[in-house]
């Protein structure tokens, strides 16, 4: 069978691929370790899952505008401007499957064969086959833990061509957990802003944020730098709500009205009941919540940081941000995928290879589970590499 020369070249996601295996072995009765998790592992709050029951038994079960209900938007848009300080009007938002979705969708409204995007290296996996599926090319910007896994003014300068159309910028970072300061946003965007590049500002690990840090979107600079930046977050990672499927994209009117037309011809509306629950998410009153998972995250980094402390061949890169911790293997021999596969095999432990987030010198160990399967996994890693 000839498959279309789009997909030939995609390869699966290594991240759900990975954990999918180590969930079948958990179920066939294994004693697996799953450090693999991209999702946080607490339940999604009560009140959300009510107002998902009272959906389906009000009938709300129906097909709804492709982009999304209006009460969606127009919550969307509340905490877009008390959280954010953003102010966007339901225009100005689309409502997509997932903050997955919704980087799709922007790719695909923007790119033409050989346009560029450009991807800050350790990256999220699925950037670059996203934007390979659009028809464009995505280009990287290698940094170095030195220099904090973040890319400064300069580089990116020096990486744009005059194919660039957008450059993705996310902060909390996966895999790394980078975190980006007021300074380094407005350096960041005065170049793109000045070479008329988008900012694709991927903002989905807003919540699980360190050391007193504050999340900062990068399009409060300036109206110039919003008009130049498509937001995107969603509700999977804030309120462990992954299964709904729910992300959101705000930006330009033309943008949102583009992305709705090839929603209206693809998956139309995201799930309706979805919606609601989502709608209930993000109206209720969830700080309490909110605050108790972000410092159980935070718990965890520290513990982990302190179990790997002085270990020689597994070198933690602190993060500030999100629930993995990225981890230099190379003093083990192995690369990343070597180091995955036998250490699944030989003890039973899921971790996620660097490879395919363009470091294959390092895994990332997920701190989305509790503290004795994080102690139990490190206690088998240290006596595997030693
Ligand atoms: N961006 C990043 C950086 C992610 O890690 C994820 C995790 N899947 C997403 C976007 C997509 O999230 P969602 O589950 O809402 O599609
Ligand atoms: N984003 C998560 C991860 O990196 C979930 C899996 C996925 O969608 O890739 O593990």
């Amino acid at each position: 069978m000839e498959f279309s020369k789009r997909v030939q070249e995609v390869q699966p996601s290594a991240t759900l691929a990975i954990t999918s295996k180590a969930k079948l072995m958990l179920n066939n009765g294994d004693d697996v370790v799953i450090l693999a998790a991209g999702e946080p592992d607490f339940d999604t709050p009560e009140i959300v899952k009510a107002a998902a029951i009272k959906a389906i038994n009000e009938g709300f079960t129906k097909y709804t505008p492709a982009g999304g209900t209006v009460s969606l938007k127009e919550a969307i848009c509340r905490k877009l401007r008390n959280e954010n300080n953003l102010e966007y009007n339901p225009e100005n938002i689309v409502v997509s499957c997932g903050a997955k979705h919704s980087l799709y969708n922007i790719f695909q409204i923007l790119c033409d064969p050989g346009d560029e995007v450009l991807i800050i290296s350790p990256y999220w996996l699925s950037y670059p086959e996203m934007v390979r599926l659009a028809g464009g090319i995505p280009r990287f910007l290698i940094t170095s833990r030195e220099n904090g896994y973040k890319a400064g003014p300069e580089d990116i300068q020096e990486a744009l061509t005059d194919r660039t159309k957008a450059v993705i910028l996310n902060s909390p970072s996966n895999p790394a957990g980078v975190v980006y300061e007021k300074n380094e946003l407005e350096a960041i965007a005065k170049v793109c802003v000045e070479r008329g590049i988008k900012i694709i500002s991927d903002e989905i690990y807003e919540k699980i944020i360190f050391d007193g840090k504050k999340h900062i979107s990068i399009a409060i600079i300036s109206d110039e730098v919003k008009k130049s930046t498509i937001v995107v977050n969603g509700v999977s990672k804030s309120f462990s709500m992954t299964g709904w499927r729910i992300g959101y994209t705000a930006g330009g009117k033309d943008i949102i009205k583009k992305i709705q037309t090839l929603q209206s011809h693809s998956t139309s509306n995201p799930c309706s009941i979805s919606q609601k629950a989502a709608e209930c998410a993000l109206l209720t009153d969830m700080d309490a919540i909110l605050e108790a998972n972000r410092k159980e995250f935070e718990k965890r980094r520290d513990l982990l940081m302190k179990l790997l402390d002085g270990e020689a061949k597994i070198k933690p890169f602190k993060p500030e941000g999100a629930f993995y911790l990225f981890c230099d293997i190379s003093a083990t021999g192995m690369d990343s995928m070597t180091f995955s596969e036998k250490l699944l095999a030989e003890r039973q432990v899921a971790v996620i290879p660097g490879g395919p987030f363009g470091e294959g010198n390092s895994v990332r160990i997920s701190f989305a589970t509790s503290e004795k399967v994080i102690e139990e996994g490190i206690k088998r890693i240290k006596d595997w590499v030693k």
